[in-house]
């Protein structure tokens, strides 16, 4: 859902450069409403640090959580993302690829070599080869190898022996860089910029705007607090909880909720305020106006699909 602005500045440097579409979440979690009120340096800028999202641990394991709800989201995400094996060997590492876990290629400390099993014969037959060995000698050595059981070790020349290992069950690799404070902000305060128009461009948010032009979170831009809701559930929501001082709540996957608080901003009392909900199995999106006091408490957004029996405002 495209969203319209008005003003001729860039909502994160101010410049009057020319605007392209920004996704307020991000559309690699699935975001589906945009505006254009960046221009294409900050947009790409801030695009880099959004590839960190889908590593973030809470994010991966919200969407392995509704890998059944939300199949080509969760595919898509995890596609490429980190794996470990707890091998008798240590820790190896792995990544799924074309959706399997699949072994990286490694040299281990004591200078052996790990290979994912279908690699296995032709590494043989590099190393072999390397060491002068010819077709025959190859030829011998794979057939031995293919013959060779689980945990035998084979000596395939005076330099190399091999042993096949059984399949580790992998488990997600869980170590990225915490880039989410600064994409939720991100996330806050365009929906705020929904609300207040012109009135983004406030003195007393200049410090958000330095925190994502340089994508360095300073610590007294705003207010960032993490909590969580009871469940996950296939859905995104953004709603401004309180005017003044501003709060606005960002909720994804159901799940995990973040408030966002900017000190010194309000929006003003007759401006409506507005609760978005995108549904991340349908596709369908919901923008529309919510009263002043349905949004104290984060958990009370709508959920997706919107419940017949909640109190209105
Ligand atoms: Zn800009």
């Amino acid at each position: 859902m495209e969203v319209g602005w008005n003003d001729p500045r860039c909502l994160v440097c101010k410049s009057e450069a020319p605007f392209s579409a920004e996704h307020i979440i991000p559309e690699a979690l699935g975001g589906r409403l945009w505006a254009r009120f960046l221009c294409a340096p900050c947009n790409s800028g801030l695009g880099e640090v959004e590839g960190g999202w889908k590593s973030d641990p809470a994010v991966r394991f919200a969407f392995n959580r509704l890998s059944e709800q939300i199949p080509e989201l969760a595919r898509r995400l995890e596609e490429g993302q980190p794996y470990i094996f707890d091998s008798p060997l240590g820790i190896l590492d792995g990544r799924l690829r074309k959706g399997e876990v699949t072994l990286d290629s490694q040299r281990l400390r004591d200078g052996s070599i790990v290979v994912p099993s279908k690699d296995g014969p032709k590494k043989v037959e590099t190393m072999l080869r390397r060491e002068g060995k010819d077709n025959a000698e190859i030829a011998e050595a794979l057939a031995r190898l293919d013959a060779a059981t689980e945990g035998q070790y084979i000596q395939l020349s005076d330099r190399t022996a091999i042993k096949k290992d059984a399949a580790i069950a992998p488990r997600l690799k869980l170590n990225s860089p915490d880039v989410k404070p600064l994409l939720v902000i991100k996330i806050a305060y365009e929906f705020l910029a929904l609300h207040v128009g012109s009135g983004i461009f406030h003195p007393s948010l200049d410090r958000v705007r330095d925190s994502l032009r340089l994508r360095d979170l300073s610590p007294d831009c705003c207010l960032f607090e993490e909590l969580h809701a009871s469940s996950y559930g296939p859905f995104h929501g953004l709603l401004i909880s309180q005017r003044e001082p501003v709060v606005v709540v960002v909720r994804l996957f159901g799940y995990l909720v973040y408030r966002v608080s900017f000190p010194s901003v309000g929006v003003p009392v007759g401006t409506p305020l507005a609760g978005y909900t995108l549904c991340l199995d349908s596709g369908e999106e919901d923008l529309s106006p919510v009263g002043d006091s349905i949004g104290i408490n984060a958990v009370e957004m709508r959920p997706c699909p919107p419940e017949e029996d909640l109190p209105n405002g």
